[in-house]
């Protein structure tokens, strides 16, 4: 199926590693312009920007950001349009998922989640959405969630649980607000993927994780990726405000 986005121009936050980069590659591999946001690993987003170089011969680039600091979300939007041309498409898959039981949580883990996990979508929308409206422009949002905003935390990650219901509620409120516009805004909601943020967790729970998965298996990250690069394509015309579930069968809702 051609998902008609050659040449659109595409910016995905923690685009570094795990599925922020499987979705860099997807999107790549569909011709689209790519921005790698990065916030600690360079070299890693780098590794990125030459992957997609050498195979896919489309413009990248990668940009360096705290998302959660509305400063540095104003530059890489400009440092993007400057190299890349106006944007398209906007991914917000940076996230955070730290440890702690509720009773030893402290507040500077509560506020970092929920700064990076949801005030950093909040400043990337606004931004992205401002201008579209301001330039009579259309585009497609996606927001990466978690099976864990429906069902809640079980190994002690309330901050997380929380940014990422947060996230599923701000997607809907925001495709009601732009609709009209022609701007889509959609989240997808994944199970669980052995990237750094879940690996060892992964590793030394694994049997317990498995039953849980009627599929049987943790999902590869470019199995998630299909999703995004589906959502922001024209052929999700008719979906906005959604959540897709992506996790095994883990959580049928
Ligand atoms: P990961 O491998 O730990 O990668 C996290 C990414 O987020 C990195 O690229 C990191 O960039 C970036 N990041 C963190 N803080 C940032 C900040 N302040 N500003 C900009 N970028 C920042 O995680 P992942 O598993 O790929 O997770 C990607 C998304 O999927 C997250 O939203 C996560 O909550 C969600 N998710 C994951 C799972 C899972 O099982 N892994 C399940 C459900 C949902 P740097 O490396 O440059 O710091």
């Amino acid at each position: 199926m051609d998902l008609h986005i050659k040449d659109k121009v595409a910016l995905i936050t923690g685009g570094s590693r795990g599925l922020g980069r499987a979705i860099c590659i997807g999107l790549a591999a569909e011709g689209v312009k790519v921005a790698v946001n990065y916030h600690s690993s360079a070299a890693k987003a780098q590794q990125v920007v030459e992957e997609i170089k050498s195979k896919y011969k489309t413009d990248v680039i990668a940009v360096q950001a705290d998302v959660s600091k509305s400063a540095q979300v104003q530059k890489m939007f400009e440092q993007t349009a400057e190299t890349l041309g106006p944007l398209d498409i906007l991914v917000n898959n940076a996230g955070i998922w730290p440890t702690a039981y509720v009773t030893d949580m402290p507040e500077e883990q509560w506020d970092s989640t929920i700064d990076i996990n949801m005030k950093g979508p909040f400043l990337t929308c606004r931004r992205a959405v401002q201008k579209w409206l301001e330039t009579g422009r259309t585009g497609k949002i996606v927001n990466i969630s978690s099976q864990a905003a429906f069902y809640g935390s079980t190994t002690g990650h309330a901050d997380y649980a929380a940014s990422k219901a947060g996230l599923v509620t701000f997607t809907k409120s925001l495709a009601r607000e732009v609709a009209e516009n022609g701007i889509y805004v959609n989240a997808v909601s994944p199970g669980f993927m052995a990237t750094d943020m879940a690996r060892d967790e992964i590793r030394n729970n694994k049997e317990q994780y498995l039953k849980r998965i009627p599929l049987g298996r943790i999902a590869e990250p470019e199995e998630i990726a299909n999703m995004v690069v589906f959502l922001a394509s024209d052929r999700a015309g008719y979906i906005t405000g959604a959540t897709m579930d992506v996790n095994g069968g883990m959580l049928m809702r």
